[in-house]
């Protein structure tokens, strides 16, 4: 019998990806990949989306596995690279990368390449996390457009730090910041992730990055991907291995965090946080069985977790039985408000345990 077990929805994948552009028609789409396709697999995610403009991954190792896989488009380096070996590394395998600090741009300008670079000048615009401080933007420019190393079409990005907000004015200010330092270029530009691709039409520069909404996912604050039309990608999965009974005033499981009020038949499910699923999940935390909720007890240990199936076993259930843990009947959104984090981390902690499967 299978247990945990990741299905991946290529279909659905691709259909987030028409999705996609038809929230932003005049822009090309860089996929963002990192952190194995936000769980979902690089190689395998990045084959099913032969349609997207170019890929986005935040290390070059990432950058150097999806060429080992056999994907030759262009590949954007989000944080550009850290070590001037690694610049020879980028012009021999088509990598893009982005230019932010000091370091980065002197490492560039002392380097004999064979080649030109294909560089993203990132401005920090409100995010303060990576990018030029917007009076060094100019100076920047200037002398990377100076370098021989550098290709003369130098392209301009900047990131949002509240995007997931539409009511959050910060957005707005970065917007404007960046049109004010761009003014008189008409170099190729990028600003938006998921959230700017859903939730602010006037971000869509040239390109777009979008990670999370691509796995039909919702960036934004209290809603799902299904508020978007978009599609869960990943459906988490395991089956039910016994079926117990506890009697009124007994606790389940590690530190006797639960107990029991009445007479309650416990369900065990094989994932845990060995599986990825999270360990702060409280009680109460839904899974779904036979398309109805389930609520868990207790805590989360490494393989296994309890729920309540009611004071008498509910009709149909029965060992063997499948378990979703989040996918198309439960939005990992959800799980996410429920163990206090985002989709983001529970979608990249899927561990290797578990059996990935891809759907056509
Ligand atoms: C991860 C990342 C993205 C994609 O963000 P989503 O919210 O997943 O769409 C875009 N740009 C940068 C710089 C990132 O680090």
């Amino acid at each position: 019998m299978r247990l945990a077990s990741a299905e991946i929805d290529l279909s659905a994948l691709q259909y987030n990806l028409d999705k996609v552009r038809e929230f932003a028609p005049q822009s090309k789409v860089m996929a963002v990949l990192k952190a194995n396709a936000y769980g979902h697999g690089l190689v395998e995610i990045a084959k099913a989306l032969h349609q997207a403009d170019a890929f986005a991954v935040a290390r070059i190792d990432e950058a150097l596995a999806l060429r080992a896989g056999g994907l030759v488009k262009p590949i954007v380096l989000l944080e550009g690279v850290f070590q001037a070996s690694d610049l020879a590394i980028a012009i021999a395998n088509n990598f893009q990368i982005i230019v932010h600090d000091q370091h980065q741009l002197e490492m560039i300008e002392n380097e004999t390449l064979d080649g030109e670079l294909t560089t993203w000048l990132k401005v920090d615009t409100g995010m303060h996390r990576l990018g030029v401080y917007p009076e060094q933007f100019e100076q920047f420019y200037t002398r990377l457009l100076a370098s021989k190393n550098v290709h003369s079409d130098i392209k301009l990005m900047t990131h949002f730090a509240c995007a997931d907000d539409i009511s959050d004015g910060k957005t707005k200010q970065q917007l404007a910041l960046f049109s004010q330092l761009i003014e008189q270029k008409t170099q190729q530009t990028c600003l938006a992730n998921s959230a700017g691709v859903i939730g602010w039409p006037q971000s869509h520069g040239d390109w777009i990055r979008p990670g999370l909404m691509l796995y039909g996912v919702s960036p934004m604050l209290n809603q799902i991907g299904a508020d978007h039309q978009l599609k869960p990608v990943m459906r988490l999965t395991t089956k039910l291995i016994a079926i117990r009974k506890v009697n009124a005033g007994e606790t389940v499981g590690y530190g006797s965090a639960w107990r029991a009020s009445k007479n309650t038949y416990i369900g065990v499910v094989a994932m845990g946080y060995g599986d990825g699923y999270p360990r702060h999940a409280p009680n109460g935390t839904p899974v779904m069985i036979n398309q109805r909720r389930y609520a868990i007890i207790g805590r989360v240990s490494m393989d296994m977790i309890s729920v309540d199936l009611g004071s008498t076993v509910p009709n149909g259930i029965a060992i063997g039985n499948t378990v979703e843990m989040w996918g198309p009947s439960l939005p990992v959104e959800e799980i996410a408000q429920y163990a206090g984090t985002i989709p983001y981390e529970l979608l990249c902690n899927v561990t290797p345990r578990v059996d990935y499967q891809y759907i056509k």
